[in-house]
């Protein structure tokens, strides 16, 4: 299968870009002290931040070129940012699962969202951030938080779902990356269903392990039992 062949002949791309992608920051000491989520969080942000040579950036930079000038849309479960240090366009990219570039309450008082890069200074110097309307923690605006405000990602979500119905009766080609079953409903199920409704569509799923098609897709679908970073960095572009 070439890749750049098949993106080359078709109208639009959708790229689901699954947890195997995401960073786990071993290289990141939390700190300290206890219960100071929020600092460990800047720390992980800092580290993405000063990234110079990473193999997921690079991987991202690989499909960017890939889908160089062509109509597509990027869905990834990751919350590490990575892929906004990519040349990948931020304006083709919902990460519905959170970001490190954002705050919001820890009791989601409200939906409301802040940005990080207004609190840089009581972060540097370790200083609590309350909400400015209950008065309790902000945290960042992660889906692995106790609870979570959607607002950061609805805007990009409701485009996205716009392009979605762009794809109707288009030669379109939708590509899974390493995506499992961490959340189904976001990536693997609807992308099989775009796929399957769509007769014009052709399907690849890429992972180490759950690489496999359901019947309904083995004809226009093609599996590959590959590391998806591995995938990418093999591609002819
Ligand atoms: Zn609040």
């Amino acid at each position: 299968m070439n890749l750049k062949n098949m993106i080359n002949g078709s109208d639009m791309v959708l790229i689901g870009i699954g947890e195997c992608f995401q960073e786990q920051f071993v290289a990141v000491k939390a700190t300290e002290e206890k219960n100071q989520s929020l600092f460990d969080e800047y720390e992980r942000k800092k580290y993405i931040d000063s990234l110079e040579k990473d193999e997921t950036i690079d991987a991202y930079n690989i499909l960017a070129k890939l889908l160089e000038g062509k109509n597509y849309f990027v869905v990834t479960l990751c919350d590490d940012d990575k892929i906004y240090r990519s040349n990948l366009r931020t304006d083709r990219i919902v990460a519905p699962c959170g970001t490190y570039s954002k705050l919001q309450c820890e009791n989601v008082c409200s939906e409301e969202i802040y940005n990080v890069d207004d609190y840089i200074a009581e972060l540097e110097k370790g200083e609590k951030i309350l909400c400015p309307k209950c008065g309790a923690r902000l945290v960042m605006n992660r889906i692995s938080n106790r609870k979570y405000s959607e607002e950061g990602y609805l805007k990009k979500w409701e485009l996205y779902m716009k392009w979605l119905q762009g794809t109707l009766n288009r030669n379109v080609v939708i590509i899974e990356l390493g995506v499992g079953m961490k959340y189904p409903s976001v990536i693997r199920w609807p992308f099989e269903k775009v796929a399957f409704i769509n007769q014009k569509a052709r399907f690849i799923r890429v992972h180490d392990y759950l690489y496999q098609l359901t019947e309904d897709l083995k004809e226009k679908g093609t599996s590959i039992e590959e590391n998806p970073i591995v995938f990418l960095r093999n591609q002819i572009v």
